[in-house]
């Protein structure tokens, strides 16, 4: 018997999920609205679809085509798609850890995912220990001296570009009978394939570059372990925090040119990150596709390139790099990452406020951007007017 060759990743953006539809060939799938489903009489579902806050076609076409994507086709993969990134991890949370239960987390993971583990689980008796998850002894030391339920990670984290070993981690975890989990949204599964390096559940925020167009939010949980994605599933129905049609569709549309997307992200990054590095002013550039990355070899090992996000420091301090942050014409001063345009933000007083004179805290010279698709020269003299105009004043 001959084995059916897997499709390649563009391939399978494209058509896992993607079928026509069965009653008039539509090649783009429908956005179903509807709310409920008739049966065909009672007890007896069509598609097993009976109302849309658990189970809509929109929302599984989306699905399909995200596990598809971060399990490589395995028949076991699942994904499941929520109205936020957050709203997926709190599901997944809820899902997988009990009262009592004790997490362990970087220091430097997405502040609001700290926060909702901190605050909102705090409050239901999940506690946590917060480690520097590039320290795996670190790590064993802490799930040693404390049962671990979770070992939630970030890589590249947020916004100093570290890079955690996947793989080494994966070990420790199932050695403590921990699960691993993984937040992949800055690297996407185009770049990094978590569960392949044995991670046991991924999550993402479709908000960034999965949908890539700056405009849905939305979020998911993927696995390939059947218990955990039984409960969580059971989140999308009975807690409900499930996305709608329109937002599963737009993702769906994002994700068709996710890897054309990523490589024009990479090129312009590492153009960006190159030219940063010349720069006196720049005291230094955090970008993993750089081979003056303190982890350049371990990046290499576990993603097929650098990414789209770089940040730097100045050694003026914050006031030079808030000047910078102000001065840029196509790079806009906003939150959120991941999108088509090109966004500059600074964290100490933007994205990382809320966890400002925390352990978390982010340096105050530093800018990070989230470099677009633009042509990659008008990118960089975007920033060579804004260092002039440091100058300038
Ligand atoms: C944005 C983000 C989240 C949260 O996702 P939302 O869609 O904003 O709820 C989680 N993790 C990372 C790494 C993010 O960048």
């Amino acid at each position: 018997m001959t084995e059916q060759r897997a499709h390649g990743f563009n391939t399978r953006a494209i058509h896992a999920g993607q079928d026509i539809d069965p009653n008039n060939g539509s090649v783009v799938p429908p956005v179903y609205l509807s709310t409920t489903y008739a049966p065909e009489a009672i007890g007896q579902l069509r598609q097993g679809y009976d109302y849309s806050r658990g189970t809509n076609p929109t929302r599984d076409a989306l699905q399909n085509q995200i596990a598809a994507l971060e399990t490589g086709n395995s028949a076991s993969g699942r994904a499941m798609t929520f109205t936020s990134g957050l709203a997926a991890e709190n599901a997944l949370l809820m899902a997988v850890a009990a009262p009592g239960d004790h997490l362990v987390m970087g220091n430097d993971v997405y502040g609001g995912t700290h926060r909702l583990i901190n605050k909102i689980l705090g409050q239901w008796h999940l506690a946590h220990t917060v480690v520097d998850m590039s320290d795996l002894d670190q790590v064993d030391q802490v799930m040693t001296a404390r049962e671990t339920k979770l070992l939630w990670v970030e890589t590249p984290t947020n916004p100093l570009m570290k890079i955690a070993d996947i793989a080494g981690l994966a070990e420790l975890a199932h050695r403590h009978r921990a699960l691993l989990v993984v937040d992949n949204t800055f690297a996407t599964p185009y770049l990094q394939l978590p569960l392949q390096l044995g991670a046991d559940v991924v999550v993402h925020s479709t908000t960034k570059y999965m949908g890539g167009h700056s405009d849905t939010v939305g979020g998911a949980v993927v696995t390939e372990n059947q218990e955990v994605a039984d409960k969580v599933q059971f989140q999308q129905a009975a807690a409900g925090a499930t996305n709608s049609p329109m937002d599963a569709y737009l993702v769906t549309r994002g994700l068709k040119t996710l890897g054309v997307r990523m490589d024009r992200h990479v090129a312009n990054a590492t153009a960006v990150a190159e030219w940063l590095t010349e720069q006196p002013q720049v005291s230094q550039v955090h970008y993993p596709g750089l081979s003056t990355h303190p982890q350049y070899e371990l990046a290499s090992r576990q993603m097929k390139a650098g990414g789209g996000m770089v940040s730097a420091q100045f050694s003026g301090g914050a006031p030079v790099a808030k000047k910078i942050a102000e001065s840029t014409r196509l790079f806009q001063l906003a939150e959120s990452l991941g999108g088509v345009e090109s966004l500059m933000n600074y964290p100490a007083e933007m994205t990382h406020a809320s966890v400002a004179g925390t352990e978390l805290a982010v340096p105050d010279d530093l800018v990070r951007l989230s470099v677009g698709i633009e042509d990659a020269d008008d990118l960089v003299e975007d920033l060579r007017q804004a260092f002039a105009q440091l100058r300038d004043s």
